[in-house]
């Protein structure tokens, strides 16, 4: 006989799921593993049982584990049943009251949760690892210190980011900016062409120094609280009222910044928070900057990637294509299955890796399916991902890109024709 644990799902907002299974087609565990337990509303089952006390939570683990927590089910459930909340409140009533193995503590407690937040922490602790890379040395590591190696990416560029970044052109206002950790530490470039593609759109960029992590490593990795103090520590950075907008370029930052008002239901200060929140490629095309870039035809063959917090947390799937098509012209091609994830998810491919190679290698067979030598996508942990898939499948040749270092890239080669960014709306 097992007993009730202490509530931790909303049971009104789990009765949404009518159990219909239209989402499992579109949840990548399901795909692979075609285990009830490892879909959606199998999940959802499992939640509700455990908290019911019918089923010992160690016996759910597993499959809670297994959820990338790509809310792909969100996103295909026609009875709106907000899977991420009831996910989010499962692991932190799992990580109080399960006893993990020292490994996967280590990577939860240590790696995850205190060190990918800090970037001189992240730097520290990434130094042996981009030793170890450059004097070519992997074969000395045990595989899954191979597979975590080859996440890195050859070349890494920190963040230098000014305070304040002045509009080019005519001004049109001004914009909050958010760095990331991840963003901040290994692709400070993409940071630096974020911010230059805002300033071409006539907007000065405030990037505040004591900002921080957003939370999302937090949340999603089961501790709620650590999430919160995360969260307000960024309304006070962010408390400039002269700001229109606050813009991100990592997908999976986005979702948590426009979720700050569940987040925080008491913070009066968190709704206006995130509805300032905007993801760089759906500000741009608020902003009309697709009809500045033109009609172009790049001369390779482009694709895109939907981030699974961009197209499912967020819904925005419309504005970052409409972009890469505006320089790809004709020879943009859609990817297959576009919006299954990549098995990166935060920080999955550490924690869950075979799942994640499974997909990895899901991802890229429909990348090389579409004979595109540039993917375009919206998040750092999709780069890195897809990266290292496809130089392990010996297509090195595929470039893989943060859309703000493509539009960057495409705007700076010829042909420039007229640049006038700020009459574009
Ligand atoms: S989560 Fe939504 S789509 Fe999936 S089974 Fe439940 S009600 Fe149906
Ligand atoms: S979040 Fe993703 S992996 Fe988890 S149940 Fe939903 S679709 Fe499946």
């Amino acid at each position: 006989m097992t007993t009730a644990p202490e509530p931790f799902l909303d049971e009104q907002k789990s009765l949404a799921c009518v159990h219909c299974g239209l989402c499992l087609g579109s949840c990548p565990t399901y795909l692979e593993t075609g285990n009830e337990n490892d879909s959606p509303r199998g999940r959802i089952y499992l939640m509700r049982a455990v908290q019911s006390g019918r089923l010992p939570l160690a016996d759910a683990v597993p499959h809670f584990d297994l959820c990338l927590g790509c809310r792909a089910c969100e996103a295909a459930c026609p009875s709106g049943v907000h899977y991420g909340e009831l996910l989010e409140g499962t692991r932190d009533h799992l990580e109080r009251h399960h006893q993990r193995s020292p490994w996967q503590n280590f990577l939860r407690r240590v790696l995850i949760e205190r060190i990918f937040p800090h970037p001189v922490l992240m730097k520290l602790a990434l130094l042996p690892a981009r030793l170890l890379k450059r004097a070519e040395a992997e074969h000395l590591l045990p595989k899954f210190a191979k597979d975590a190696l080859a996440l890195l990416p050859n070349e890494m560029t920190a963040g230098n980011l000014p305070e304040i970044s002045p509009a080019l052109g005519q001004r049109r206002g001004r914009v909050g900016f958010i760095r990331g950790c991840v963003m901040n530490v290994m692709f400070g470039r993409t940071n630096e062409n974020s911010i230059r593609l805002l300033n071409l759109a006539g907007y000065d960029v405030v990037t505040p120094r004591d900002q921080g992590c957003c939370g999302a490593l937090h949340a999603h990795g089961g501790n709620l609280a650590a999430a919160r103090e995360t969260a307000r520590n960024n309304l006070a950075a962010f408390a400039d009222e002269s700001l229109s907008a606050i813009v991100i370029n990592a997908a999976g930052c986005g979702s948590t910044l426009k979720e700050y008002s569940h987040l925080l239901p008491g913070d009066p200060r968190a709704a206006s928070f995130s509805a300032k929140v905007k993801d760089l490629s759906e500000f741009l095309v608020a902003a009309g900057f697709q009809s500045a870039i033109g009609n172009r035809q790049s001369a390779i063959k482009v694709t895109f990637h939907d981030a699974c917090h961009l197209a499912h947390a967020q819904r925005i799937t419309h504005p970052p294509r409409l972009l890469v098509k505006a320089v790809a012209g004709a020879n943009f091609v859609e990817l297959p299955e576009s919006d299954v994830c990549c098995g990166s998810a935060g920080s999955y491919n550490l924690t869950e890796p075979a799942m994640a190679e499974r997909l990895q290698r899901r991802k890229v067979d429909n990348i090389l399916r579409t004979g595109a030598t540039c993917v375009v996508t919206t998040n750092p942990g999709c780069l890195l991902q897809m990266r290292a898939g496809l130089d392990q499948a010996g297509a090195r040749h595929v470039e893989t890109m943060h859309i703000a270092d493509f539009l960057e890239r495409s705007l700076a080669s010829p042909p420039a024709g007229d640049r006038d960014f700020s009459h574009s709306s």
